[in-house]
């Protein structure tokens, strides 16, 4: 079965939250509710066409199989918000809502994708529409570089019945602490340590001051020069406090959290 219908067929349990990696910062998420939200798809090529960059992972599924009901991007770099994805994905749903802050939501409608199905949510605002609640989240993507994204958010979803956290690109800082008065069950938080992102030990540091049950690295794996090694997270976890349980996704494998059975 491709990822596609894998994730048009899931029947989420109550009380479960299905989660796919697509690879770098990308993930689907399936709410026992049926909620489909895409958070950063790169699922193109962009960043080779634009920097030379060659995508070390397929992409699990094409853009045009994406079927969701919400595609967030957290900033306006081409590994999350991915110029070639990004309107591929609007054209086959037309009733998605496509999420981001202002720079992101001005990329989209310059990439094509109608105003109205786009919506700004920048730190700390929330949207709630149906059974999902998305807050726009602090993060500091911003390491004195031409490439800095001030606007950069990350999110905290809750679907009803559990909490994701995602941190998007940021590097540490002590306004991301206060994410822990939300609740997160599960923390994606990124690891590459460089040009603007947290290395493992502190993105497990987060991890743990967010009292997250689980914590899964992100951001590494895609390019070459900008990697990481998830089993460094996982050691920095057991070292910071042994509480919270490091999660290391396979791309394109369907993980239900908490593990449970699905049909
Ligand atoms: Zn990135």
């Amino acid at each position: 079965m491709t990822i596609a219908a894998e994730i048009q067929d899931t029947c989420v349990p109550k009380e479960s939250l299905a989660v796919w990696s697509l690879g770098q910062a990308g993930f689907v998420f399936k709410s026992s509710k049926g909620t489909v939200v895409y958070v950063d798809p790169y699922l193109g090529d962009s960043c080779n066409q634009l920097y030379g960059l060659e995508r070390l992972l397929a992409p699990p599924l094409a853009a045009s199989a994406v079927r969701a009901d919400f595609v967030l991007a957290t900033h306006n770099h081409a590994d999350h918000l991915d110029p070639d994805a990004f309107p591929v994905i609007a054209r086959h749903n037309a009733t998605a809502l496509f999420i981001g802050p202002s720079s992101c939501t001005n990329a989209m409608r310059e990439l094509g994708i109608p105003a109205s199905q786009t919506y700004t949510l920048n730190h700390d605002d929330v949207l709630h529409s149906g059974s999902v609640r998305i807050h726009a989240t602090f993060a500091h993507h911003v390491w004195g570089d031409p490439d800095d994204a001030p606007d950069a958010v990350g999110y905290m979803i809750d679907f009803g019945d559990v909490r994701a956290y995602i941190s998007g690109d940021t590097l540490y800082h002590a306004r991301m602490e206060g994410i822990a008065d939300l609740q997160p069950h599960l923390a994606f938080i990124c690891i590459n340590g460089r040009w603007g992102n947290m290395p493992a030990p502190e993105a497990a540091h987060l991890a743990t001051i967010l009292r997250a049950q689980a914590a899964v690295p992100t951001h590494y794996n895609m390019f070459a020069n900008n990697t990481a090694d998830p089993a460094d997270f996982s050691s920095a976890l057991a070292s910071e406090s042994g509480t919270v349980q490091p999660l290391v996704l396979t791309p394109g494998q369907r993980v239900l959290y908490p593990e449970r059975d699905a049909s």
